[in-house]
């Protein structure tokens, strides 16, 4: 049986981990049936070079945004300069964005009102939005809530939270998405979530080159490690792996305003870009 085509719907192929071999990473996923990439960006300087590596290929798309880590140095020319990449029809959504308050790299109060800035930006271009939580799930729902009606949609990003949580993001208008995390044995409450979860609403992704998947756990991770996670979601919800890439891939596209087809495709076994 042909590998199913499987869409990343994060990962971040502009960090120095990749910079020896950025374009052997993306042909190995190619070669894995990744078809579709969402390449994230974690700053202004990094978002500007997630771009111009999705300028290379036609089935990788880019997102703008700062990280958490990086909310106390945003001033008002990063919001315009995030501004001007969001115009650009290969940046396909606003990201990451969100709070951290495991790590605290910047202040909480800071954090909050950086992604409050970014969330009235997302609105005023209407693009979707990749969200990063961690140990901040009472405050970033408290904030969305504010945005609920207003936001074009939206993803949790790695979503490592419990069933409960996760019906609390869905309610809001927003998806979730597995990473390597769902394939780590003690991973149990995320494995309740993934079971009991709307398929229509899942998406999984890398987040490499960290968080490899349990067969690789050490390693530095890459996009064709997503095949892992479709794996354990197939074997958690009893269903065919084939199903489970395409409702993913389905669903990547729609809350990225990407055509179906517009990442790469398989056809009578070779690789065509579309
Ligand atoms: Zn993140
Ligand atoms: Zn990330």
């Amino acid at each position: 049986m042909p590998t199913p085509r499987l869409a990343d719907a994060h990962a971040h192929l502009d960090m120095p981990e990749y910079a020896a071999d950025q374009s052997n990473i993306i042909q190995q996923a190619q070669e894995a049936g990744v078809g579709l990439i969402i390449n994230v960006g974690i700053s202004v300087k990094n978002s500007r070079q997630v771009l111009a590596t999705a300028r290379g290929y036609p089935w990788i798309y880019a997102t703008a945004g700062v990280h958490p880590h990086g909310a106390a140095g945003v001033s008002g020319a990063d919001l315009a300069a995030v501004a001007d990449l969001l115009a650009d029809p290969k940046v396909v959504a606003l990201g990451e964005i969100g709070l951290d308050f495991y790590r605290r790299r910047a202040p909480e109060d800071i954090q909050e009102h950086v992604f409050r800035q970014f969330l009235d930006l997302a609105i005023s271009h209407a693009k979707p939005v990749v969200i990063h939580t961690r140990d901040a799930t009472a405050r970033t729902l408290a904030i969305l809530r504010d945005y609920r009606q207003r936001l074009a949609g939206g993803v949790m990003h790695c979503f490592s939270g419990t069933y409960d949580e996760a019906v609390a993001f869905l309610d809001l208008g927003l998806e979730i998405s597995f990473s390597g995390v769902l394939t780590y044995p003690n991973a149990k409450p995320l494995h309740d979530a993934a079971r009991r979860l709307p398929l229509e609403r899942l998406l999984i992704e890398t987040d490499a080159p960290y968080l490899s998947p349990q067969p690789r756990r050490g390693q530095r991770n890459e996009p064709a490690y997503v095949r892992f996670t479709a794996q354990t979601l197939a074997e958690l919800r009893q269903q065919p792996l084939a199903d489970i890439a395409a409702q993913t891939w389905e669903n990547t596209c729609r809350v990225f305003g990407i055509h179906p087809d517009g990442g790469q495709q398989r056809e009578n076994g070779k690789i065509r870009a579309v």
